[in-house]
């Protein structure tokens, strides 16, 4: 479990996922934040306009509460998970939708849209800090994927929001909550929300970095291994099968795309079950559940039925 004094202030030296950085032909790496090297799918990405070692409200390193005071209002995020669900989400299909849409819920009760940087770290993000990531990590997957013209449609002509806005809080709040060295199903799922989207067909060897750390933080959670005994969930044991088939997904892709032997090679080495078809409707008869029947559930969840 997850406690404040362990989330680590932020330090700009270790703001990357691996693959914000990407090798030129001569082996150097080149910054994402260079005009010149940007990948052209993201001529709004706004990274240059972020001082990653100081925050924007208070002057200070960064911390979560920062990184939460960079998010949309709820009804903004409403709106973008639920354009994730139409678009992004059926591609990677790794979370426990009726979770994710409690876990949003818990988090929206506990976060105030006004003024929350100063506010205190709830209890439910103390609990799952992973959650700032995913959620900042939906957004941006979303903000990449949608069509300007659709995000207009759905969001309005008053809100601006490009992807790199979300890229930051996603990177930042993934590697203040301990990313990839002490990784969770939500930041590591976060991980590959984002970093998919820089993921072309015919850019696939230039994933490697990518698809080898998914893979290393995979083999580190024991996600190759079904372990009745460990006393998961059902969501969390069905989204670590989702993770782990994605990821393999990702290595044969990759593999065959660039001619280079895959990762996984042999079987004997995994004995992870396949995914369930059914697994979005398992789980959820719980008391909290039938509780919360009565309430509204969130906009993305009416999607889904
Ligand atoms: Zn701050």
């Amino acid at each position: 479990m997850s406690h404040p004094s362990q989330y680590q202030h932020f330090n700009a030296d270790n703001l990357d996922y691996p693959s914000r950085r990407r090798r030129s032909a001569d082996g150097r790496f080149l910054d994402w934040g260079n005009p010149r090297t940007k990948p052209s799918p993201f001529d709004e990405i706004r990274w240059p306009k972020i001082d990653p070692s100081q925050c924007k409200f208070c002057g200070r390193r960064y911390t979560l509460a920062c990184i939460l005071a960079m998010l949309p209002d709820q009804d903004t995020c409403e709106k973008l998970c639920h354009l994730f669900c139409a678009t992004v989400f059926p591609l990677i299909p790794l979370l426990h939708l009726p979770s994710f849409a409690d876990d949003f819920r818990a988090f929206w009760e506990e976060t105030d849209s006004t003024g929350r940087h100063d506010a205190e770290i709830g209890p439910f993000v103390r609990k799952k800090p992973g959650f700032v990531c995913l959620l900042s990590s939906i957004l941006f997957a979303t903000l990449a994927s949608v069509s300007p013209l659709r995000l207009k449609n759905v969001l309005g002509d008053d809100i601006d929001l490009a992807p790199g806005d979300m890229y930051f809080p996603a990177v930042a709040s993934g590697m203040l909550t301990g990313f990839p060295r002490k990784p969770s199903l939500y930041t590591l799922a976060g991980y590959i929300f984002a970093q998919s989207q820089f993921v072309r067909e015919e850019d696939f060897p230039d994933s490697q970095e990518f698809i080898n750390t998914a893979f290393r933080i995979a083999l580190g959670m024991g996600l190759h291994r079904d372990i009745p005994e460990a006393g998961f969930s059902v969501a969390e044991r069905e989204m670590r099968r989702r993770l782990w088939w994605y990821i393999l997904h990702l290595d044969v892709m990759s593999s065959a795309s660039s001619g280079l032997s895959p990762l996984f090679i042999d079987e004997k080495m995994a004995n992870t079950d396949m995914v369930s078809p059914y697994y979005q409707n398992e789980g959820v008869a719980t008391e909290e559940h039938r509780q919360s029947e009565n309430e509204t559930p969130p906009y993305f969840l009416l999607s889904l039925d």
